[in-house]
């Protein structure tokens, strides 16, 4: 098939593990018989010091006529001073916005061999299997701001529209696994969670009568997440609550550095990224584990690309590389030989 994908390797540590990606990327394209079309293009902090726009024209418009586009990481120190009136995070906000891409699904599977990398009890880690479904464009991130000499308010709303489309995607999402959807919101203190709990009841009852639904409060979310993660299936919630939450769960994993992630809108067009950020206490080192970027990749292939035995083909070979005791040094024992991310990534290239 062919196929055109934006590539934004943004700033930090991004280049290195998108660098990984692309090996990747070219590696399954030559042996499958598909032609690729992969266009990197300057966003984030490298964009602001290009053009003084983290999201440029050109960039914008490359992501808008991709078939998917695939993002390492923005931000750093450089950009992030109190007085910046541009910030790389705004890039990719509007980006978010412009594609329309509502539902950020965020997997977290508890790999056997890494059981140890994780600082929780292995026998609390067995089996989980989890994805997170945040919903990425609506929400307190983007309410009105206001501020003056005294005060600093932040705006949260959400219209039934929004709160019913990601339920569709989670409820959809649990279809295909166990079963259970969990809703998570602040409906005893917050009117939008009210709403959320109302909305998210009336399309399980009417539309999916064989997906069970618990409602859970963020608070008891963050506790449950650690003491039975095992329980969950498919969890839904909000944007801000989201995104604290799929950082505590990404630590079920073992590292920041291992997990990806998809967001979707309506069609096939994605954005693929590693959950992590630019990492700058590491960056320039060549030691940033790949394999978040690696399984973003393969969810692109699948989601997108509808390229179904590719992306199941990367994902295996990033697991037996993992079986096999490769490691960055964020999951190496203390002690043990780790890999640098090209090393990494080569023993993938090898198992594809
Ligand atoms: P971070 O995710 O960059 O790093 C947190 C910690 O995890 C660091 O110790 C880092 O070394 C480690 N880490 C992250 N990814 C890793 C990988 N692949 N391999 C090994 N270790 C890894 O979060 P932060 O330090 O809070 O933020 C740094 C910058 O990234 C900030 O400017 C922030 O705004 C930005 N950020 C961007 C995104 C994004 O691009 N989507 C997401 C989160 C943070």
């Amino acid at each position: 098939m062919k196929a055109t994908i934006a590539v934004l390797p943004g700033d930090g540590i991004g280049p290195e593990v998108i660098a990984e990606g692309l090996r990747c990327l070219r590696a399954l394209a030559e042996r499958h018989g598909h032609e690729f079309t992969l266009t990197e293009l300057p966003f984030g902090g490298a964009a602001i010091d290009l053009t003084g726009n983290p999201l440029p024209d050109e960039t914008l418009h490359a992501c808008r006529t991709a078939d998917a586009v695939l993002l390492g990481a923005i931000g750093g120190p450089k950009w992030s001073s109190p007085t910046a009136k541009v910030r790389p995070e705004q890039g990719l906000l509007a980006l978010r916005s412009a594609l329309g891409v509502y539902a950020n699904l965020r997997p977290v599977k508890v790999h056997p061999a890494l059981q140890g990398a994780s600082t929780l009890k292995p026998e609390v880690l067995e089996g989980v299997d989890l994805i997170f479904v945040r919903e990425l464009t609506g929400g307190i991130y983007f309410g009105e701001k206001r501020r003056d000499a005294h005060s600093a308010t932040d705006v949260c709303t959400y219209s039934v529209r929004e709160i019913e489309r990601i339920v569709r995607t989670a409820a959809r999402l649990a279809q295909r696994r166990r079963g259970k959807l969990v809703s998570i919101d602040k409906s005893n203190v917050l009117e939008t969670s009210r709403l959320w709990r109302e909305v998210t009841t009336r399309v399980l009852r009417s539309q999916f009568p064989d997906v069970s639904l618990e409602h859970m409060l963020v608070d008891s979310t963050a506790m449950h997440l650690i003491r039975r993660p095992r329980d969950f299936d498919v969890l839904v919630t909000e944007n801000m609550f989201g995104d604290i939450l799929t950082d505590e769960a990404s630590m079920l994993a073992g590292s920041l550095g291992l997990l990806p992630s998809a967001s979707l809108g309506e069609g096939t067009r994605g954005l693929y990224e590693p959950i992590h950020g630019s990492a700058p206490d590491i960056a320039g080192q060549g030691i940033a584990n790949p394999c978040g970027t690696l399984l973003s990749v393969a969810l692109l292939l699948r989601h997108s690309l509808a390229l179904e035995s590719e992306a199941a083909a990367l994902e295996r070979a990033v697991s037996e590389v993992l079986e096999r005791g490769a490691r960055t040094p964020d999951i190496a024992a203390r002690g043990t030989p780790a890999l640098s991310t090209r090393e990494f990534a080569d023993a993938v290239l090898s198992r594809l």
